[in-house]
């Protein structure tokens, strides 16, 4: 083979296809019983249900929409959550009708005037952590409904230990408008994602239930360069010590119901309450099912065994990585790909542009 990919998920597969295109031979591997990692979905009697987590594709780079369309038609989902706080619902993300169920204005120079207000209060003028950030930017209300809670939770530390740039991805708008991302083309593809990786892995000969580590013992002459999606710290024995990574735990039911939220996704974003999110899957699609599948996703310290999901991308790991990104820079063989190879908090237009780099770099 000219390639061993490890990781049959959305790197993996980009990567592979460009490969493929190309005229490489690719021998793609997932520890995984499926294919497409964490963007999998599964049809539950006609629901696509989003295994890991709500994943809404949105991206601000027409070649990349160009890319994925290639490989499903998507539909004009628009991602407009809900926050529930102690049983109070507001829109997001931070928008007029969030101020106006908070405060009762009804126009923007309202709204602004009163965040000034809090802002001025919190007299954060360089913020240190995510607390300093959140107060300075939104002002106590919003810091405490909306965000403090749900982060907490999320990241399993007080807010004023988390580094800024985690707040910096929340968007804050002076309209009326529910849409949760910025960018100019988003959507879900119709009939889930699973299709699309099958689609790029078609030609490539594919294992799952198959560990690079157990597998690389007796096949290690197998291909000439090796593609590696996993976690870089796990890939080089943990020789510097561990990553620190976030887990997610999902618990699924299926109700004789056709609706339960009225929404896909619905933040709760009180302490009290264990899950961070209910989807509702069905939503994502505009499903008429009698039917439907929630999920609830609880926050889940990591530990090794548990899934990596996210990287805790702050001062002590990024110094770490670097350390591993050193050795992993002296490794020819081996490229390091996606959001375990490469420690980032990448979503999948970013993942999309880092593959098809890495496929470019090689001149196949
Ligand atoms: P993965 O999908 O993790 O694929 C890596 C694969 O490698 C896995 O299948 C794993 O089993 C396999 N692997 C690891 N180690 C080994 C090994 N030792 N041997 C064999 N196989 C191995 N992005 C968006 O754009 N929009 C969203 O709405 C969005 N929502 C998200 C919600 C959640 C809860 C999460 C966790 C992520 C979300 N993302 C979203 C990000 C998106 O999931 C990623 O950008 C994308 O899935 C990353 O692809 P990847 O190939 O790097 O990683
Ligand atoms: N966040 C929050 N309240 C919310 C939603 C998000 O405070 O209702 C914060 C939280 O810290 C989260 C970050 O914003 O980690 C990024 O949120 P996003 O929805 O982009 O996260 P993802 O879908 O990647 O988990």
């Amino acid at each position: 083979m000219d390639y061993l990919i490890v990781g049959a998920g959305l790197f993996g597969a980009v990567f592979a296809h460009s490969a493929r295109e190309r005229g490489k031979s690719c021998l793609v591997i997932d520890k995984r019983p499926h294919i497409a990692g964490n963007i999998y979905t599964q049809a539950v009697n006609g629901v696509n249900v989003h295994k890991y987590g709500a994943h809404i594709f949105h991206t601000g780079d027409k070649a990349v929409w160009n890319y994925i369309n290639r490989f499903a038609e998507f539909n004009n989902f628009v991602n407009s959550p809900i926050a529930v706080y102690r049983g109070e619902l507001f829109n997001l993300p931070f928008n007029m009708n969030t101020f106006n169920k908070l405060w009762g204005v009804k126009t923007p120079a309202a709204a602004k005037a009163i965040i000034e207000r809090q802002r001025a209060e919190s007299s954060v003028t360089e913020p240190r952590n995510l607390e300093e950030q959140a107060l300075s930017l939104t002002g106590r209300d919003i810091y405490e409904k909306l965000i403090k809670g749900y982060t907490e939770k999320q990241w399993g530390k007080p807010c004023a230990e988390l580094p800024t740039f985690i707040i910096k991805r929340l968007p804050f708008r002076w309209t009326f408008d529910n849409n949760y991302f910025n960018d100019p083309y988003q959507g879900i593809p119709i009939g889930g994602y699973t299709s699309i990786v099958e689609k790029m892995l078609d030609g490539c000969e594919v294992r799952l239930n198959t560990d690079y580590f157990d597998f690389i013992k007796k096949n290690s002459e197998i291909a000439d360069k090796i593609v590696f999606t996993g976690a870089i710290d796990e890939f080089f024995g943990y020789e510097f010590g561990e990553l620190e990574y976030r887990s997610l735990r999902f618990e699924s039911e299926m109700l004789d119901i056709d609706n339960y939220q009225g929404v896909a996704v619905v933040n709760y974003t009180d302490r009290e309450t264990p899950w961070t999110r209910i989807i509702e899957h069905k939503h994502f699609e505009f499903g008429k099912q009698p039917l439907t599948v929630i999920t609830r996703e609880y926050p889940v310290e990591w530990s090794r065994g548990l899934e990596p999901y996210y990287p805790v991308n702050d001062d002590r790991n990024g110094i770490l990585y670097q350390k591993y990104k050193t050795l992993a820079d002296k490794r020819d063989d081996v490229i390091f790909g996606g959001r375990l190879g490469q420690y980032a908090y990448y979503d999948m237009d970013k993942i999309i542009v880092s593959a098809l780099k890495a496929a470019a770099e090689e001149k196949l």
